[in-house]
């Protein structure tokens, strides 16, 4: 039975059969068009939202900020370029005609050469100015080029610094479900892709824009049924163009949005590389991350063939109206309407035409995987921060601070969870009180710290600090005040000095010592190879459970907090190393309004005042001694813990 359970508990459904129902939801157009949001589907309300393309070039330059003045600089020497690039062909008409042909001289050339000129010298200025008009043309397409290429990079770190801004601001339910390498991805792939809209959206289009009317216009000049011909065209290039995009943006929203989900798990699978190894997952990690490969894969190649029948389609077009008009020329020349000079000349403006067009053929495949990043990068950045700042949020200076905190009739419940995680909470702290909480696991008093650092608000009633609801102070300089010590010690990779001074970056050496005195670490520190400077791996590996959390407490006492939230976790350490914590941690309470998530009942005897918390509810408060008098849950409590402290046998023998 429990083996049964076991099995279907790790079943997910194989790549196939989710490829499958994928399949069938692309055929149908039931993908989603927009308002997929990035992480798994909260229960948040999905809202349909589809970016317009204009839409979506608005975004990009808003996104681009400063430099899209560059880039409508690299347009400008772009249009320049591609119309200079105009003129050879009709200089090749004039010397196949009129200089090597017997056709009469136009009256422009003999305007600019006067009426003498030989034919040879005429051929050699022509030849002349093809290639100095050419030489100009490449100068100032390489200049244009380097400039948008210039935009490309310095778009990607603006979007990038931006994508972060955001990410670190976001709800911490949003950044949870969205996970580390979530982010990551978008950061990486979404991020990136932006850039590359400088080209895809801009430079390539444009290109073909001007190109495409240069040689329309040219073509119309010299025979407007021509031009009928290509009027003919572009109607079935822009409408084969319009019903694919709407397929085939959805499907690389998906693959993006699948890439974010493998990468988030990947490193979450490295981040508890410990628990991975302990448990023997290797295997079945690895098995998981293929199908979710394999997955993709699939979505990949399945969009690769709605990419290929759209290029398909133009490609064919260009050979056919490449013929089609070499057909109609050449009965032209044959009946003496064109002469040759023209017939050629129409050939390469044609082709002048046709390739901006296969061009962007060939592009839009990565372009409409680009804008599906743009789409996703526009996601994130509109969905709300943590906690904006209302019109009456007012910073507080740390000096003017007491510390009281205050809950009126605070409720709680964490998004998305099925039961309140606090009801009713009335408390007033004054500054510079301990508070301990206790209770048993789930029963809310993580959550009332959260609350008091402020990272998530009540769904009802109010904290306050001092007398100012917390919703009315500006949340950078709350939290400034705050100090946290938690029970799972996060410690970056990085130098132990790095790691203490990460609260105030600027304290000097004197004070990282005094702090890391008064938090029992300076003498396991400076018995370090490298004292301050020693490495200590991703997340602290290289020290023990009760160097790093002493390390921690050196941490805040430096952040000077003036409320101090502590998840005391001492239960699993050895006496010698819990003896030197309590002392720090006291150390670190003194004059501090602090709340003490206390494991332990017999460390919280500096207490000013012990909650007992159960389900999300305050049942009791008082000292210690009040309540071992009154009776009730925390007695109870207190009792059971020291009936299992008793060495065995005691109990018996008394
Ligand atoms: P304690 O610290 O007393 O062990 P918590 O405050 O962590 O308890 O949890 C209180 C309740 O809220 C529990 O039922 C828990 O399952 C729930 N809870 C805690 N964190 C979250 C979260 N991020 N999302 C949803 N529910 C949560």
């Amino acid at each position: 039975m429990a083996d049964n359970q076991a099995e279907r508990l790790d079943n997910t459904p194989s790549s196939r059969s989710r490829f499958d129902k994928y399949r069938d939801d692309v055929r149908e157009g039931k993908l989603p068009k927009g308002g997929s949001f990035h992480g798994p589907i909260s229960n948040k309300p999905q809202v349909p939202r589809q970016r317009s393309a204009f839409g979506l070039v608005k975004s990009f330059l808003g996104l681009a900020g400063p430099h899209r003045w560059p880039i409508f600089f690299a347009m400008a020497m772009l249009t320049v370029s591609t119309v200079l690039g105009l003129l050879p062909p009709a200089v090749t008409k004039f010397v196949v005609d009129n200089v090597v042909g017997d056709d009469p001289m136009p009256q422009l050339a003999t305007r600019i050469f006067g009426a003498n000129t030989g034919r040879k010298e005429m051929l050699a200025w022509a030849v002349v100015g093809v290639f100095l008009i050419s030489v100009v043309r490449l100068f100032l397409g390489v200049w244009g080029r380097w400039m948008a290429t210039r935009s490309t990079k310095r778009i990607q770190l603006l979007v990038r610094k931006r994508v972060f801004e955001q990410a670190v601001r976001l709800p911490l339910n949003r950044v949870q479900e969205i996970r580390s390498g979530g982010v990551a991805s978008i950061l990486r792939e979404d991020g990136g892709s932006v850039g590359d809209l400088v080209f895809g959206m801009l430079y390539n289009p444009w290109r073909a824009v001007v190109q495409l009317l240069g040689s329309l216009l040219v073509l119309a000049y010299v025979d407007w049924k021509l031009l009928l011909g290509a009027v003919i065209l572009l109607p079935l290039v822009f409408f084969t163009h319009r019903t694919w995009i709407s397929r085939i943006r959805p499907q690389f929203r998906q693959v993006r949005k699948q890439r974010e989900n493998i990468d988030g798990q990947a490193t979450e699978v490295f981040g508890g590389m410990r628990v991975v190894r302990a448990f023997a997952r290797q295997r079945r990690e690895g098995s998981r991350f293929m199908q979710e490969n394999h997955y993709m894969a699939r979505q990949e190649l399945f969009v690769w063939w709605w990419s290929r029948i759209v290029e398909l389609i133009w490609q064919t077009l260009i050979p056919a109206s490449s013929a089609a008009l070499l057909l109609y020329g050449g009965f032209q020349v044959l009946e003496g309407q064109l002469t040759l000079g023209q017939l050629v000349m129409f050939l390469v403006y044609l082709l002048m035409l046709l390739e901006p067009i296969a061009v962007l053929a060939q592009s839009a495949t990565s372009f409409q995987n680009s804008l599906s990043g743009l789409d996703r990068v526009m996601d994130l950045l509109e969905e709300p921060r943590e906690m904006p700042p209302g019109p009456d949020t007012i910073p507080v200076k740390r000096q003017n601070v007491a510390g009281a905190i205050s809950f009126s009739n605070v409720n709680f419940t964490y998004p998305g969870a099925p039961e309140p995680a606090l009801q009713d909470v009335d408390l007033e702290v004054q500054a510079g009180e301990i508070i301990a909480l206790v209770g048993p696991s789930g029963a809310g008093k993580t959550t009332l710290c959260n609350l008091v650092a402020r990272f998530y608000d009540p769904d009802s009633g109010n904290v306050k600090l001092d007398g100012r609801d917390l919703r009315d102070i500006d949340l950078d300089s709350y939290r400034s005040l705050l100090g946290v010590v938690e029970q799972d010690v996060f410690l970056f990779d990085g130098s132990v000095g790095a790691n203490i001074a990460y609260s105030r970056p600027e304290a000097s050496v004197e004070e990282l010592r005094r702090a890391s005195e008064m938090a029992n670490a300076l003498e396991f520190i400076e018995r370090m190879p490298e004292g301050f400077n020693t490495v200590i791996g991703e997340r602290g590996v290289k020290l023990s459970g009760g160097q790093r959390q002493r390390v921690a407490i050196a941490r805040a006492i430096l952040a000077d907090p003036r409320i101090l939230i502590l998840d005391e976790a001492t239960s699993n350490l050895d006496t010698e190393s819990e003896r030197l914590i309590q002392a720090s941690l006291e150390e670190l309470m003194q004059n501090r309004t602090s709340f003490v998530i206390a494991h332990r009942l017999s460390t919280i005897s500096h207490a000013n005042r012990i909650l007992v918390i159960d389900h999300g509810r305050i049942i009791q408060s008082g000292t210690h001694n009040e309540l071992m008098a009154s009776g009730g849950r925390y007695r109870e409590m207190v009792e059971l813990q020291t009936s299992m402290q008793r060495p065995v046998g005691t109990g018996t023998a008394e």
